[in-house]
C-alpha cells in the first residue's frame, strides 16, 4: 500500500474503533471525510485538472456543522487524512483538530459559504483546469451542444462574476450563479471552476466532467458552429440520466 493508502485505512480503522468504542459518530464521520477527501486529490492529478498546488476538494461532514478541506501549499504526493483541516462552517480551523497547525487551502472561505448557503450540497471543488479555465477567462457559458452533457449538467455550464480571493465574494458567486441552476459547476470569470456535489467524490466527478465538455466543445468549434440541441431533448436526457441511469448518489443535487 502506498503512504496515502495506509493513512486512509489508518483513518477508517480509527472511525470503526471510534465507532465500535461507541465515542462518538461524529468522530468516525469526520475520519471517512478526512480519508474521502485526501484521496480524491488523486483524482485531480489522474484526471490532469491541477498544476503544483493549485485545486481543492472539500467535503462536508454529514451531521455536524463542519468539513473537511486540503491545507494550503503542501504537495499532492505527501497529502494524507491526517493532514486534510477540519473547518466549522466558518471556515475557522477547528483548533486541536489533526492538522490545524497547518493552514487551510485559500479557497476555505470559498467552500465554507457554499456549505453555509447550500445545505444540500456535501462536497466543494476548486479547479483551474485548462480548457475550462479557457471558457472562464472568455467570460463565456459553455453551450449544451453534446448528449453527455445534456445528462450531467442539464444545459449549459454558467459563468459567475469575476471575484478577489479572500473575502466571501468567491463564495457569493458561486452560491448567486449555481443556485436553482441544474449545473453542479461554475466557470468563475477569468479565474477557473468551481464544482458541487452531493458528496466530495461527486463533486469531483463534476469538475472533471466540466474538463471533458469544455475540451470537446472546444474542439467542435474549431471546425465550425456546434449545432444546438432542441432544450426538450436536453429535459429529456437530464431527466433520464438524474433519474434512470446510475446510482441514485450520482447527479444533480437540486
Ligand atoms: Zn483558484
Amino acid at each position: 500500500m502506498s503512504e496515502i493508502e495506509t493513512e486512509a485505512a489508518a483513518g477508517i480503522a480509527e472511525a470503526t474503533m471510534a465507532g465500535r468504542a461507541g465515542v462518538t459518530g461524529e468522530a468516525a464521520a469526520v475520519s471517512r471525510v478526512r480519508a474521502d477527501v485526501a484521496g480524491l486529490h488523486a483524482e485531480l492529478v489522474r484526471y490532469g485538472l491541477i498544476v503544483w498546488t493549485a485545486g481543492n476538494v472539500s467535503g462536508r461532514v454529514p451531521g455536524a456543522e463542519l468539513f473537511v478541506i486540503k491545507p494550503s501549499g503542501v504537495d499532492y504526493d505527501e497529502l494524507t487524512p491526517m493532514n486534510m483541516i477540519l473547518c466549522d462552517l466558518d471556515g475557522n480551523v477547528v483548533e486541536g483538530s489533526a492538522g490545524s497547525e497547518l493552514k487551510p487551502s485559500s479557497d476555505t472561505a470559498a467552500h465554507a459559504f457554499v456549505y453555509r448557503n447550500m445545505p444540500e450540497v456535501g462536497g466543494v471543488v476548486h479547479t483551474h483546469s485548462t480548457y475550462a479555465t479557457a471558457w472562464a477567462a472568455r467570460g463565456e457559458p459553455i453551450p449544451c451542444v453534446i448528449t453527455g452533457m445534456a445528462d450531467e449538467f442539464g444545459g449549459e455550464i454558467p459563468v459567475g462574476p469575476f471575484a478577489i480571493i479572500g473575502d466571501d465574494s468567491i463564495g457569493r458567486g458561486i452560491v448567486a450563479t449555481l443556485s436553482g441552476h441544474r449545473s453542479r459547476a461554475v466557470l468563475m470569470r477569468s479565474h477557473g471552476v468551481f464544482t458541487i456535489g452531493r458528496n466530495a467524490r461527486d463533486a469531483v466527478k463534476a469538475a472533471v466532467m466540466t474538463e471533458d465538455v469544455a475540451r470537446t466543445i472546444h474542439i467542435a468549434r474549431q471546425g465550425g458552429e456546434p449545432v444546438p440541441i432542441a432544450p426538450e431533448a436536453i429535459d429529456a436526457l437530464f431527466a433520464r440520466y438524474q433519474n434512470i441511469y446510475g446510482q441514485p448518489s450520482e447527479g444533480a443535487v437540486h
